[in-house]
C-alpha cells in the first residue's frame, strides 16, 4: 500500500474526477495508482516551490495530464521533454511497439500529434510546454530552476544516467525528484532507473514515497 504525500490540510491531494478519466483514456503505460501518487507529489512540490514541473517522457501524453493539472491547481506549469521517436523498447517487432503511432510519411514514430490530441482533450494545453528534443540537449540549454523532475524517458543506462545528470542540477533544493519503472529485483523489469534512484538515495535525497514502480524524493534545503 502506496503512503501518500500530505498536505497542509493533513490529505494529499487527489486528481479531480474528470482528471483521472482523461488520465485513464489516454494512451500509455501508467497504472492508476501511481497516477494518483503522481498528482498529489506534483501539487506539493509546485505548491511548495512555486516553480514549473518537469517530465522527462511525455510519450502521448498520460503522466503529462497529472503534471499539468497539478501545475493549473498550483499556478505554474508543466514542462515535458521528449524526441517523440520511441524508446529502443517501442520501436517496430519490440514488446511496448504500438503501429497506430508511426508516422508513415516518415517512416518513424511519431507520438506528438497523439500527445497534442489528448491534452486539448482533457482541457490542460495551456497548462503543458511541450520541448520536442533530446533530453540532454534540452537540459543544457536550460537555465531556469524547476520544483519537479520526474524521470521517466528511455530505460537504458544511458539514457536513465543522462536524465538525472542533466536535470537534476535544475532542481531547487526543497523539490522532489519522481523515478518511475525501478525495480528493485531484475525478474520485475530493467535496472537502469533502480541503479539512478540508488545514487539518488547516495547523493542525499531522501525517499518521500513508493507506489508500485514509482519512488518520490526530496531534494535536502529548502
Ligand atoms: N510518461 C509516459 C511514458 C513515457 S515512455 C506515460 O505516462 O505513458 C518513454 C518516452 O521517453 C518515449 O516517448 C520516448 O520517445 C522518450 N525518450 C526516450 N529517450 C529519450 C531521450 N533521450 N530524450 C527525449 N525523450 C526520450
Ligand atoms: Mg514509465
Amino acid at each position: 500500500m502506496a503512503h501518500h504525500l500530505r498536505g497542509s490540510s493533513g490529505t494529499a491531494a487527489r486528481p479531480a474526477p474528470e482528471v483521472l478519466a482523461s488520465f485513464e483514456a489516454a494512451t500509455g503505460f501508467m497504472p492508476v495508482d501511481e497516477g494518483v501518487a503522481v498528482y498529489a507529489a506534483a501539487v506539493e512540490a509546485a505548491t511548495r516551490t512555486g516553480l514549473p514541473l518537469l517530465e522527462i517522457g511525455s510519450y502521448c501524453g498520460r503522466s503529462t495530464i497529472l503534471l499539468a493539472a497539478a501545475a493549473r491547481e498550483a499556478g505554474t506549469v508543466a514542462l515535458t521533454v521528449d524526441h517523440h521517436r520511441g524508446s529502443e523498447e517501442q520501436q517496430p517487432s519490440w514488446e511496448y511497439h504500438d503501429s497506430t503511432l508511426v508516422d508513415p510519411e516518415v517512416g518513424r514514430m511519431d507520438t506528438l500529434p497523439r500527445f497534442r490530441r489528448t491534452l486539448h482533450a482533457a482541457g490542460l494545453e495551456d497548462h503543458v510546454i511541450a520541448l520536442v528534443g533530446r533530453s540532454p540537449q534540452v537540459a543544457a540549454v536550460w537555465g531556469a530552476p524547476v520544483g519537479l523532475v520526474f524521470i521517466d524517458g528511455g530505460h537504458t543506462d544511458e539514457h536513465a544516467t543522462a536524465d538525472y545528470e542533466g536535470w537534476v542540477p535544475h532542481l531547487a533544493a526543497g523539490g522532489l525528484l519522481l523515478i518511475h519503472d525501478v525495480f528493485p529485483d531484475p525478474a520485475d523489469g530493467g535496472q537502469a532507473p533502480y541503479r539512478v534512484w540508488l545514487r539518488a538515495l547516495a547523493e542525499g535525497f531522501t525517499e518521500v514515497s513508493v507506489t508500485g514502480s514509482l519512488r518520490v524524493l526530496r531534494r535536502s534545503g529548502g
